[in-house]
Parts: structure tokens; C-alpha cells; sequence
């Protein structure tokens, strides 16, 4: 059975990187029905507050990753790794390193100036430990191979080499009794039974080392897959200067979370030319031989395209239930049954012009507003004399129509237009002004018919007296 995991350091938030990594992983496992574990690496005390655990969990969750089992915490794991390494050390495949620090800062000074390689020299490695004074302090460094090459068949990578010479006698406890991190990884990923390990190619390096202990420990291989991490659009690396790398910060703009999986997922996964694909398309389709071998490019603006597609597909109910609150923020006040029941009736034409929950929060706006409506200033500079006569002529026909229709509203609006001898454009603008506050709305026909005939008669009649 396939048993992948994800497992995060917390540094405060979720990375679009690590979320990417989380749903690869996520989905190699419910692809082949087998079981996704999340582990929390949080060894590092001072950064891995509850906070930013929990900052992980909220986005895993936002973005509907479920994990099998409960997740485990690295930290609570210490005397298990301990225990490994010195089986390690009794095996023989690890050995006691007495050098002190000072000593080792001398060996590297010297490999420095001779230009060589700063790498442990292995002094210790077939020393008698009863050379060192008994409550002398060491760490345990694993016995590593000296000659020859170590090559991973990387399920993503292809086969990547190095020379184990290249592959120096690293630390598995320290002096105080602490796992390393690279033997901190193996165990857990020993005891956990990860079949799978997906995660980003800034790890590779690691994973040779990892290699040699899971070797020494004589237990399974696992399958590796290492991903290229994500790039800027500009091709550098992805950093701060591009914009924001927390899941949180892209939820907070509006985006929805299956509009977030589906770009994560097409970044570094392909299938065909398909760009929308639904979770449960992407569970039957994922593999890793979809993942490509060069870096994929983030693209804030076609993640903001591809969720408006989201918005424009996604039921409304479900729209309106995502952006009542918003609405209540931005009006200061809460929506009743029947402003609700307005949104609902708007959101088909809502729903065309945003791009995200924000924006489509801030265009029904028009919908709530008490009159008299403040206008923007676009709005306000848009009311001249002639646009308020305007005004009043199609206030006064309007007021005649029985049949309150998007078809009757446009064809008198056109009269109007006709016997003026202006564009249709001419009249909307000033209408939008007073009726919606702005100089962007929907059209101004489906404004009429959302807001009903008295609403704006009223909206229109308070900016002609
Ligand atoms: N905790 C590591 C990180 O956040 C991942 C370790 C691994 O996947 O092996 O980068």
C-alpha cells in the first residue's frame, strides 16, 4: 500500500510551495488508495509556536486536504531517534566522535586555505572511543561509504548520482542527545511506513545521506520524488518581492480554495492541455510522471483569471454564502432574509465581472446602499447640467412603464437615446452615477430590474431636483 506524508517545519504560515507539495502528496495517496500522514517537523522550539502550527493546519484545511491518521510531531519523537542511533553505533554503522569544536574549526580553516572541500575528515571514525576521557562529550556520525557512487532512481528527477566520497561522516545526535534533522526524517518516515517521499528538489542532497542511513538500518526504500520548486514569473526563485507566498494571504484576497488547488496543481503537473480539473479528476489522473523536471512559473494574474472562471462556475448559493460576511464588513451592518434573497437574484450577473470574493462583495455593494447614495467622485464629476436634464427625461418616461422588464427598461431607455440623438452610452453613465454610486456596475438594464422600478425612480429622482 502507498503511505506518503507531508511534513512542514512551521515557520508561521503555509507556503504555496509546501501547500503544492502537500496536494501532490495528498493525491498520489487517494489516487492509489493508500494513506496521506501529515508530520509536523517541529524541532526548531522558538519557530514552531502553536500559532504557526495552527497556521499550517488552517491552510491544509482551507484547501481541503484531509490526512489519514493523527498527525505526528516530530519533536515528541526525540528519544525514539536517539534509540536508532545507537542501534547504529552497536550495529557498528555509526560511530562516537569525540573532536571538540575548536578542533573541528581548525580542521575547516585548514581545508579552506588548501582550497579542498570543508567536510569532516573522519578522524574519529577508527579511533578507540577509550582514547577519549570517560565523561568526555561526543556525537554519533554515521559510518558512510567512502568509495564509489550512490544513484537514486528519482520517480520525477530520473537517475541522479554522487560520489560518496562527496558524502562526509554527518551527525546523527549531538553532544546534548538531539537528533539531527537528517536523522530525525528517516525514522519517522521508517516508523510512519512512507512508501512515497514527494517533496521539494531542495531536498535531494539530503537524500542521499538519508539514503546511506536507511541502508545502514538495513530497512525499505523508499520511492523519491522530488519536485522543482516554484518560480517567480520573472524566473528567479520565488520570494517575497512577487508577491505573497502564504495560502492565507491568497484566501484573503478572494480567491476559492478549488480555484487555488487547481492552479497549485497545474503548476509542475500536467494532464494534456487541460487547465480546469476538478479534485476528482485530479485524484484519477495524478502521477508522477505527470510532474515536470524544470521550475513552473507562478502567475498571480492567471491564478486571478482562472478563479474568476471559478466564480463564473461555482453555484450561488454557495457565492452568496461566501460573501455575506464580506458584505456585512463592508456595510457595517448584517444582511436580512430579503437582502439575501436580492443577492441571490443578482448573483447570476454578479458573478460574470469578478475575479474574486472580494471584488464580487464589493460590486453587490449597489444592492444595499441607503438612499441618498454617496457617489464616488468619478460618479460625482459624471453630473453635469445636461446629464441631470438627461436625467429627468428618462426618470419621467421610466415612470410610465408598467412592465418593469429588462427588455421595456432598455427599449424606452433607447427612445430616449434616439430622440436625443446620443449613444446609448451617454445616457448609461449617468444613469450607473446615481443609480449604483460608481462608474462600474453591471448593466445598467439589469441594475434597473435587480433594484426594481420604485428603488430607482427614487435613486434617479434624488439627484435631478
Ligand atoms: N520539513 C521539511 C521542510 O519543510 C521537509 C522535510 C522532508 O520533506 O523530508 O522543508
Amino acid at each position: 500500500p502507498v503511505v506518503t506524508r507531508f511534513a512542514p517545519s512551521p515557520t508561521g504560515f503555509l507556503h504555496i510551495g509546501g501547500a503544492r507539495t502537500a496536494m501532490f502528496n495528498w493525491l498520489f495517496a487517494r489516487h492509489h488508495g493508500g494513506k496521506a500522514l501529515l508530520r509536523i517537523e517541529d524541532t526548531d522550539a522558538a519557530r514552531s509556536t502553536q500559532e504557526a502550527i495552527d497556521a499550517i493546519l488552517e491552510g491544509l484545511e482551507w484547501l481541503g486536504l484531509d490526512w489519514d491518521d493523527e498527525p505526528v510531531f516530530q519533536s515528541e519523537r526525540a528519544a525514539r531517534h536517539a534509540e536508532v542511533a545507537y542501534e547504529l553505533l552497536a550495529s557498528g554503522n555509526a560511530y562516537k566522535c569525540f573532536a571538540t569544536s575548536e578542533e573541528l574549526a581548525e580542521m575547516r580553516e585548514k581545508q579552506k586555505a588548501e582550497k579542498k572541500p570543508m567536510r569532516y575528515d573522519g578522524r574519529w571514525r577508527d579511533r578507540d572511543p577509550s582514547e577519549a576521557s570517560a565523561d568526555a562529550p561526543y556525537v554519533i556520525r554515521l559510518k558512510t561509504e567512502q568509495s564509489g557512487k550512490v544513484t537514486i532512481s528519482d520517480a520525477v528527477q530520473g537517475e541522479v548520482s554522487v560520489q560518496n566520497s562527496e558524502i562526509d561522516d554527518f551527525i546523527l545526535l549531538r553532544s546534548d542527545g538531539t537528533p539531527t534533522y537528517m536523522l530525525a526524517v528517516v525514522v519517522d518516515d521508517h516508523d510512519m511506513g512512507v512508501t512515497h517521499l514527494i517533496r521539494g528538489d531542495d531536498h535531494l542532497n539530503n537524500a542521499f545521506r538519508q539514503l546511506a542511513m536507511i541502508r545502514a538500518m538495513g530497512w525499505k526504500e523508499p520511492v523519491y520524488g522530488h519536485i522543482p520548486l516554484i518560480h517567480g514569473n520573472d524566473g528567479a526563485k520565488l520570494s517575497k518581492r512577487h508577491g505573497a507566498l502564504g495560502v492565507e494571504a491568497y484566501r484573503d484576497m478572494g480567491i476559492m480554495p478549488d480555484a487555488m488547488f487547481n492552479y497549485l496543481l497545474r503548476l509542475g503537473w500536467g494532464h494534456g492541455d487541460d487547465e480546469i480539473i476538478s479534485r476528482a479528476q485530479a485524484i484519477e489522473w495524478f502521477g508522477l510522471d505527470g510532474v515536470g523536471k524544470s521550475p513552473s512559473r507562478f502567475d498571480a494574474k492567471k491564478l486571478q483569471n482562472l478563479n474568476g472562471q471559478y466564480i463564473r462556475d461555482a453555484d450561488d448559493s454557495a457565492l452568496v454564502a461566501l460573501t455575506t460576511l464580506g458584505i456585512e464588513e463592508l456595510l457595517d451592518r448584517k444582511l436580512d432574509h430579503s437582502d439575501t434573497e436580492l443577492l441571490a437574484k443578482a448573483m447570476p450577473v454578479l458573478k460574470n465581472r469578478a475575479k474574486n470574493l472580494i471584488e464580487l462583495s464589493e460590486n453587490s455593494l449597489f444592492l444595499f446602499k441607503k438612499r441618498p447614495l454617496g457617489l464616488d467622485e468619478q460618479a460625482k464629476s459624471l453630473l453635469d447640467n445636461d446629464a441631470r436634464t438627461l436625467l429627468k427625461s428618462i426618470h419621467d418616461a421610466l415612470m410610465d412603464l408598467e412592465d418593469w422588464t429588462l427588455e421595456a427598461t432598455e427599449e424606452k431607455t433607447k427612445a430616449i437615446a434616439e430622440s436625443a440623438e446620443l449613444g446609448l452610452g451617454k445616457l448609461a453613465q449617468p444613469m450607473r452615477a446615481v443609480l449604483t454610486g460608481s462608474t462600474s456596475s453591471p448593466g445598467i438594464f439589469d441594475v434597473l430590474v435587480l433594484l426594481g422600478k420604485e428603488e430607482s425612480l427614487a435613486r434617479i429622482a434624488d439627484h435631478i431636483k
